[in-house]
């Protein structure tokens, strides 16, 4: 019965289809999907490691480790950043950047589990998916080098390493040391609560520590000999928080007290404070910032105290190329959304449970978001990259829908197959991607117009923390 079934069925096809070879589209997702585990292995790992921006050893060196194991050349420690890399394959151009993060966040912390429940000892969490992230754009970079091996297509592909995405800005030291400029597009993704290849734009921003230095005495004995440096803090705070009704509309400022005395009967000499100040353009964060910087003056003036302030990171704004995002957005389309497992389900609904008012509903991340062109309020070191090369990216729904970038919920998804399913969506989206802008020259050269004019013939780079080196230490 079957076997008359199967005879009838092949019968009925055209003889065209039975004498094409295999699709060789449907071959590079088979081993995508046919390295799921080690793409999960990869991401789980990262995500118990959860190594802090500029100290993530063990994770850059996995992804070097698999890159190099399947024929990469790596170069290590680029932009005099021990845990930045390249790993490059192929031969000729065009050259495609996929680019690849790993750093966690500190303060946060949180089992892969769908209640709230820290990790005891536990100081940093993948809280923002760059575990995923990182494993994620490994597993395209080597889908898209068998492709060109096996297509014999001309190409490179170069996967980036970038450290300290959270406030490090790894990405700016790579692209201030010129290591893309023979790229000629640059491909990343994030991990999200939906899939979307929306063109997303994001603010410019700057942070800095201001460190106020004051004189201690005690504080109930000897008042009037002190000068209290929490005192400049609170003086500058206060400025920055009127100053808030009067800076423009798409601004964000936002801090914390990172040393704030010990003690409250000894008057503290030292205090500081963590400033990120954010705006579409650089030049309006410019604006801002100038003013905080007088804010931090004043407060220090009238407090009888003294400051100084070092500049940690600053980010350029996204450079959204059209052409490039409807690309990925089709790419999206022809994947997929992300289908629950019957304990994925009990999962997702557990932190659904957790959420006061989902702008998600259940269900979604099966979906792919509509395209469309917006501003996003965070910022990424992405910015800057995305000056320096036609770039695009997506978002994939590695987190249950509803879930914010930064929270429990994020890293909890982040650390377990839901995650992992978002890592294998992202892999294949990108290499689909890569393989279009290799084999499409039409696109390339439209691309590559739209980057053009929208950088303005005069542009010059310029990066928004200045000359500084990469600041190895700051999350010590
Ligand atoms: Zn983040
Ligand atoms: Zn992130």
């Amino acid at each position: 019965m079957i076997r008359y079934a199967l005879v009838f069925a092949l019968a009925a096809l055209p003889t065209s289809a039975l004498a094409q070879p295999a699709d060789p589209m449907a071959e590079i997702i088979e081993l995508i999907d046919a390295r799921a585990d080690q793409s999960a292995d990869t991401a789980r790992k990262l995500w118990e490691w959860a190594e802090l921006g500029y100290q993530e050893e063990k994770s850059s060196g996995l992804l070097k480790q698999s890159l190099s194991a399947n024929g990469f050349t790596i170069t290590s420690g680029v932009a005099d950043i021990p845990t930045a890399f390249m790993a490059e394959y192929g031969e000729g151009g065009p050259v495609i950047a996929i680019l690849a993060e790993y750093d966690a966040l500190p303060g946060i912390n949180q089992d892969a589990v769908s209640i709230r429940s820290p990790i005891e000892g536990k100081g940093a969490a993948h809280a923002c998916g760059h575990n995923l992230f990182g494993a994620g754009s490994v597993e395209a970079a080597i889908a898209v080098s068998k492709w060109l091996k096996k297509s014999g297509t001309p190409g490179r592909v170069r996967l980036y390493g970038t450290p300290a995405e959270e406030g490090g800005s790894g990405k700016v030291y790579m692209v201030r040391a010129g290591l893309f400029e023979d790229v000629d597009f640059a491909l990343h993704w994030h991990a999200a609560d939906r899939n979307s290849a929306a063109a997303r734009t994001t603010l410019a921003n700057r942070s800095a520590k201001f460190r106020f230095r004051g004189v201690s005495a005690h504080a109930a004995g000897a008042p009037e000999k002190a000068r209290s440096a929490l005192d400049g803090v609170e003086s500058f705070n206060m400025m920055v928080n009127m100053m808030r009704e009067h800076v423009p509309q798409q601004s964000r400022i936002h801090y914390v007290i990172t040393e704030g005395g010990v003690a409250p009967n000894v008057v503290p000499d030292f205090a500081e404070v963590f400033y990120y100040v954010r705006h579409p353009a650089p030049d309006g964060v410019d604006e801002i910032w100038a003013r905080v910087e007088d804010a931090a003056r004043g407060a220090a003036l009238g407090t009888g105290t003294t400051v100084d302030w070092e500049v940690i990171h600053g980010n350029n704004p996204l450079l959204v190329n059209e052409p490039l995002a409807k690309m990925m957005d089709s790419k999206l389309r022809q994947i997929g959304g992300i289908t629950y497992t019957a304990e994925e389900q009990a999962f997702a609904d557990g932190i659904y449970a957790s959420f006061d008012k989902p702008n998600l509903k259940p269900g979604s991340q099966e979906e792919i978001q509509p395209y469309a062109v917006s501003l996003g309020y965070g910022s990424t070191d992405v910015g800057d990259v995305s000056y320096a090369t036609p770039t695009v990216g997506l978002n994939t729904a590695t987190w249950v829908p509803g879930t914010s970038a930064h929270s429990w919920q994020s890293s909890a998804a982040s650390g377990m197959s839901i995650g992992f399913k978002g890592v294998q969506v992202a892999a294949k989206t990108l290499t689909l991607a890569a393989i279009e802008l290799y084999t499409n020259p039409e696109l390339r050269a439209e691309a590559k117009v739209e980057f053009d004019k929208a950088r303005g013939p005069d542009y010059q780079y310029k990066s928004l923390l200045g000359d500084r080196d990469p600041p190895l230490d700051y999350r010590k």
